[in-house]
């Protein structure tokens, strides 16, 4: 039995119960496979903090995309001077 998705998200959001968090500790410290996803959804909590973090009057529009090559963060950011900027920045995880 692996641990899904949902589960490693609330854990590493701190939001799981105790006897649960103890439960998905345990199985981290024994399954690689496990381990690989947890980074996984680390690394896209974290870009989601900082996506959100961009999001201010500038950034017209913000997406992350889950792709072979990784997650990769895409948005448009208007300048001073009017013009829409798009960015695109690859985060690499595992
Ligand atoms: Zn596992």
């Amino acid at each position: 039995m692996h641990i899904t998705e949902d589960v490693l998200e609330s854990y590493e959001l701190r939001s799981l119960a105790e006897p649960a968090a103890e439960a998905v500790e345990e199985h981290l410290l024994i399954c690689g496979e496990c381990r690989g996803r947890a980074q996984t959804v680390q690394a896209y909590l974290s870009a989601m903090r900082s996506g959100l973090r961009r999001l201010d009057h500038s950034v017209v529009w913000w997406q992350l995309h889950l792709t072979d090559e990784g997650l990769v963060e895409i948005w448009i950011q208007k300048t001073p001077q009017g013009r829409s900027v798009s960015h695109r920045k690859r985060r690499c995880f595992g």
